[in-house]
């Protein structure tokens, strides 16, 4: 049994179009008289848009919907599809806390309701039917003003126990006059000790060079190895990892075709740049993370050794994976003691 890690998943993208029709309809919500049938509505959810702006306009919809007392309905279902369908063992589940607050209060009154949400999402994800190790990055979003992402800061730093890291959202295109802010926080961040991530080089907009030296792992990154490989040593030396998103380019119009990654990953491999693949918004796309490790097999994007190489690169760069070894050798030790017993003996290193 192989089990997987996703570090980059959005928990308003994470919600499948059949949960969210679902809700919709049990809450009598105005959304689903402007759709003849679940068919219509799975079709505008899920199809391609023309740029990332479009494409995270579908956010602030399901933003909309998860309020501080409908997130355990979605937690629940995201913990058990994850599970069940996808056999991750360890997630990242990232999302700004400030938009999941009532729009309509004041904005301190929406910050003093943060730790709420923090609160509410860790407690829901934490599932002893469905066991994952689960943590949360919070995410600034270029929308919000200074004063809010420092309080996401803050919050991250006080939350420790369900808080891993933070990052940037909201479309790398869009950081330009704000980025001496932008870098101000994340310097903030750091001197905090919180781990980092951030949005970056995503678009070919999205390239601002001077986010990178704050960031542990760099969200896509794609646009290194596509437009700066000149970047990729100093990125290997910096062991910084890429989490790169399949499905995302095509959806959001940053790429035309999934066989243009290969110079992503070839590049990358070549430079000894790590990458972990992940899922960035799941049920948005409706593609599981073990669909786009088979996409990427069976376009010839990457072969298997690369895969596994990209799914140990996971677990090594996750923020809040307890154990020093990926599943595979825990489970090993479990299912073969006997085996994991002789290994040991001949190879007394490889136990460690
Ligand atoms: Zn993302």
């Amino acid at each position: 049994m192989a089990l997987y890690a996703d570090l980059h998943r959005h928990l308003g993208g994470s919600v499948v179009p059949r949960v969210l029709w679902r809700y919709l309809q049990r809450n009598d919500s105005q959304l689903v008289d402007q759709f003849p049938g679940y068919a219509e509505f799975e079709d505008f959810y899920t199809r391609p848009r023309n740029t990332l702006d479009e494409y995270l306009e579908l956010h602030t919809l399901v933003e909309g919907v998860q309020t501080v007392e409908a997130l355990p309905y979605f937690i629940y279902r995201l913990m058990r599809g994850a599970y069940i369908f996808e056999n991750l063992a360890y997630l990242e589940l990232r999302y700004t806390p400030y938009l999941r607050t009532p729009a309509h209060l004041s904005q301190s009154e929406r910050i003093d309701l943060m730790t709420e949400i923090v609160q509410v999402v860790g407690q829901a994800s934490q599932l002893n039917e469905y066991p994952i190790v689960t943590s949360q990055i919070l995410c600034m979003h270029v929308r919000l003003p200074y004063e809010v992402n420092r309080a996401i800061v803050d919050l991250a730093a006080h939350n420790r126990d369900y808080v891993c890291g933070i990052d940037i959202a909201g479309g790398d295109n869009h950081y330009g006059e704000r980025m001496e802010e932008f870098v101000r926080l994340y310097a903030y961040a750091r001197s905090l000790g919180l781990n980092t991530t951030g949005h970056l080089y995503e678009t070919r907009d999205g390239c601002h060079a001077e986010l990178l030296p704050y960031l542990m792992r760099i969200g896509h990154g794609i646009q290194i190895p596509l437009q700066q490989p000149q970047l990729l040593k100093q990125i290997a030396e910096q062991k910084q990892c890429l989490e790169i998103c399949p499905t995302t380019y095509l959806k959001t119009g940053t790429l035309d075709d999934i066989s243009q990654l290969k110079h992503v990953f070839d590049r990358c491999f070549e430079a000894g740049v790590d990458m972990a693949i992940c899922t960035d918004n799941a049920g948005l796309h409706n593609v599981r993370l073990p669909f786009e490790y088979e996409n990427l097999l069976t376009h010839d994007v990457i072969g298997f050794e690369q895969l596994q190489a990209c799914q140990d690169a996971a677990f090594k760069h996750a923020f809040a994976w307890p154990y020093g070894q990926r599943p595979a050798s825990l489970l090993n030790g479990l299912l073969h003691p006997e085996i994991s017993k002789s290994v040991f003996e001949k190879h007394p290193a490889s136990a460690k």
